[in-house]
């Protein structure tokens, strides 16, 4: 390949969205390849490594006899990470998506009726 050509092909990979964007995990810094999912959030990635050891952590490896699942993801979680709403199990992971949610429908434009 010539050096034009060379360099022509990096410049396109510079401003072609999409050519260039490479997608890194925000945890370990792995870059996607066809052996690893990515999980997008706003302005961060996991991939599906991290993503696991980050769940591994939040479940108890043994569950203990007192814990109780979530009625909305369905792990299992100890006590304190819980919370009821009469008959309803939540977790904490689960009430800050729903606070999320509803935060974003809050300050969405009301539609005019
Ligand atoms: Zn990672
Ligand atoms: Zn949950």
């Amino acid at each position: 390949m010539g050096i034009v050509a060379r360099l022509a092909r990096r410049t396109a990979a510079r401003f072609i969205p999409g050519m260039s964007a490479t997608i890194r995990c925000s945890a370990c810094q792995r870059e996607k390849d066809s052996s690893i999912q990515m999980i997008a959030g706003p302005r961060v990635y996991l991939c599906s490594d991290c993503f696991r050891r980050a769940a591994r952590q939040l479940t108890p490896r043994r569950p203990t006899s007192d814990a109780i699942r979530c009625r909305f993801c369905g792990s299992l979680r100890v006590p304190l990470d819980i919370t009821h709403v009469e008959s309803v199990a939540v977790c904490s992971d689960c009430l800050g998506l729903m606070d999320q949610m509803l935060e974003a429908v809050a300050n969405s434009p009301r539609e005019a009726r």
